[in-house]
């Protein structure tokens, strides 16, 4: 089965982190519309925070992938304000659980980690598909990755469906009105603009993909050269 080294893999949490800091502006912006405009300020100093925190690590690059996903649900978990910190918090604690343990990241393991992420940030926001909020960007992803690998497609181009499905969930956002959280005091003017959170989550599946498809790249290269007589 197709996979990729846990054990060496944190360094694609320092990419989501990177994709994060680089849409601060673009992020605030968009929770100026229908929230506080914090949006982008809290996440990426999350993030930059744990990075920081990663980077301080005495082998950051030899990090295994859960072990940098349970540093960043922490930081987020402890250090951020509004909605975002608990919420990411205990997305990025469930990925790392699911992790925990497993040497070689298969489709299946992928799925059940995006799958347990996905249960913790239900369990404590109670937001459903349809309630304007990351869940929208979230949900049809993992479906979207889960449908694609029930069809036996390669573990990559799962990858590129929940990535697809995760921007076209972020788009519906603009259509809908939000029904929890801040931006929920809005009624009807809630409508016609994208929610923040589902789209810095969509930001999130698409590094997270990326970073996965990269090492995907590397490990069947490696497989192939171990190949050769
Ligand atoms: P705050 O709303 O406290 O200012 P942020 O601006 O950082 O926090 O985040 C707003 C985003 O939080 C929303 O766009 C929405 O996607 C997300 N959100 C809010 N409440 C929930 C919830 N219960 N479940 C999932 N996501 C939520
Ligand atoms: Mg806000």
């Amino acid at each position: 089965m197709e996979g990729f080294s846990n054990g060496d893999s944190g360094d694609v949490v320092l990419a989501i982190a990177q994709r994060i800091v680089e849409n601060r502006g673009y992020l605030s912006d968009i929770d100026g519309l229908i929230g506080d405009g914090d949006h982008g300020v809290n996440m990426a100093k999350g993030f930059s925070l744990a990075a920081e925190r990663l980077r301080g690590e005495a082998r950051p690059l030899a990090a295994s992938l859960a072990a940098s996903l349970a540093t960043l649900g922490d930081v987020l978990m402890t250090e951020i304000g509004g909605s975002m910190g608990p919420l990411y918090g205990v997305m990025f604690s469930g990925f790392a659980a699911a992790l925990d343990g497993v040497e070689e990241i298969d489709a299946p393991a992928f799925e059940r980690m995006l799958r347990s992420g996905l249960d913790e940030v239900q369990s404590i926001g109670g937001a459903k598909v349809g309630d304007k909020t990351l869940i929208d960007a979230f949900a049809p992803a993992l479906q979207a990755f889960a449908a694609a690998t029930a069809k036996h497609e390669r573990f990559a181009a799962a990858l590129d469906a929940l990535i697809v499905a995760a921007e076209k969930g972020r788009d519906s956002t603009t259509n809908l009105v939000a029904k929890i959280g801040r931006a929920s005091r809005l009624g009807e003017r809630s409508r016609g603009v994208l929610d923040p959170g589902a789209t810095s989550c969509a930001i999130i599946l698409r590094a997270f993909a990326e970073g996965a498809k990269a090492k995907l790249g590397m490990s069947s290269s490696s497989t192939l050269s171990e190949a050769q007589p």
